[in-house]
């Protein structure tokens, strides 16, 4: 009997490693929901080579379009934030979380309790409301497995052992594509030249997050959240090749590490076999170890992940609030409406104007983060920042 699985998230970066890859699976496994924003003529090819059962596009306007080219197939057509509630209320076995930014926090909570094992790349949500979805689905008897490469090698280090004989927890940053730029350097860059980045080819939002750092600090948080490391145990180290994702140092002064090829399939094919090790080949010349560069954050690294530092210390609202803001500030940076280096401001001066709020449950974190998009628009549009 086949496993079902669903792609939330289809045709991005993570969604489309993911289709290719299911390629290899198809006698385990039959697609359930299909789900993407606006790209509906990727979502109807991906829903016709799968076979998916439903498809769901989340902006309106494209479900008649959609609707016109999956004539023919046997495959329910939904559309809307109903039609992505809808289709993430299906039982199934197998869920993979591949939306980019805040918005895909719904798909997250519907699904938990429908899905057996759900694998989260989408770590916006896991910044702003981690604990809170650890705790529903460990109530609900879903299991999580991050796919964010340093997380994925944090949950593979940690299987069997015990936190406690953990000292410190290590993740890597590959510096993006501005890596030792200078201040008036930094003021010329353009959205097109962030998205370059030297090692990874990912969505637009996330590139421009790894060129700030913006990305490292999230991720910190992410860790934070998923794992329950306290912040003093967390560490960033500046690692250009990416190869080296995620170091554990014991207290017996070893450490271990999760080494490979910068390849998003490693992570994301582990949902088709976990808990085992999937078979994927791309292999790790290991030779290139010979010339990897670690070193640590300088002045301007550290000020971005003290934002991270201080997001953990406080809780609260307050990494949905940093979350918001960067979310406003990148896609003001990605409009020409301000410049790369004012985005890091944008998200201080954010964390200056909102007040400090306790969250409880995913209502609460939905309405900090309305709070945090008003305050980074208001700074935008009020101070011109520019
Ligand atoms: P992309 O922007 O490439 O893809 C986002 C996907 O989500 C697209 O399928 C998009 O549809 C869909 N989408 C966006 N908003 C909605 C919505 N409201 N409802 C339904 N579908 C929606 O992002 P990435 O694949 O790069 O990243 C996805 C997540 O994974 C991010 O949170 C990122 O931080 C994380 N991640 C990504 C990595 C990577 O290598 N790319 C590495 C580690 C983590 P459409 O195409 O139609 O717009
Ligand atoms: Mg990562």
């Amino acid at each position: 009997m086949k496993q079902t699985i669903s792609i939330i998230g289809c045709t991005g970066s993570i969604g489309q490693q993911a289709i290719e890859l299911l390629q290899n699976y198809t006698k385990q496994y039959s697609v359930n929901a299909l789900i993407a924003a606006e790209n509906y003529k990727l979502l109807a090819s991906n829903a016709i080579k799968t076979n998916a059962q439903i498809v769901v596009i989340a902006n309106k306007e494209k479900y008649p379009k959609l609707k016109e080219i999956l004539n023919g197939h046997k495959v329910k057509i939904l559309s809307g934030e109903d039609g992505v509630k809808e289709a993430c209320s299906t039982k199934i076995d197998r869920a993979i979380m591949a939306i980019s930014g805040f918005s895909g926090i719904n798909a997250i909570v519907n699904t938990i309790g429908n899905c057996k094992i759900m694998a989260i790349a989408n770590k916006e949500p896991m910044v702003c409301a981690g604990k809170i979805i650890m705790k529903m689905a460990q109530d609900n008897g879903t299991q999580i497995i991050p796919l964010d490469s340093e997380h994925h090698a944090i949950s593979r280090l940690l299987k069997g052992s015990d936190i406690n004989e953990i000292k410190s927890f290590t993740i890597t940053a590959s510096g993006g594509p501005f890596l030792g730029y200078t201040k008036q350097q930094l003021q010329n860059v353009t959205p097109k030249m962030s998205e370059l980045h030297p090692i990874w080819k990912m969505g637009e939002k996330i590139s421009i997050d790894s060129a700030t750092l913006m990305n490292k600090a999230l991720e910190l948080i992410e860790a934070h959240n998923l794992f329950n490391i306290e912040p003093k145990k967390l560490n960033v180290l500046i690692h250009p090749q990416a190869l080296i994702h995620a170091l554990l140092t014991y207290q017996d002064s070893s450490v271990s590490a999760i080494i490979n090829t910068p390849d998003m399939k490693i992570p994301i094919s582990s949902i088709f076999t976990w808990p085992k090790i999937p078979v994927y080949n791309n292999m790790l010349d290991i030779e290139k170890l010979n010339s990897i560069r670690i070193y640590k954050p300088n002045q301007d690294h550290i000020r971005v992940l003290k934002i991270a530092g201080e997001a953990m210390q406080h809780g609260g609202n307050y990494p949905t609030i940093i979350n918001a803001a960067n979310e406003i500030a990148v896609d003001a940076f990605m409009h020409g409406k301000i410049l790369f280096n004012k985005i890091i401001d944008v998200i201080e001066e954010t964390i200056n104007l909102v007040p400090f709020n306790s969250v409880y449950n995913i209502n609460d974190v939905i309405i900090a983060n309305h709070s945090g998009r008003r305050a980074a628009k208001n700074i935008i549009e009020s101070v011109k920042i520019l």
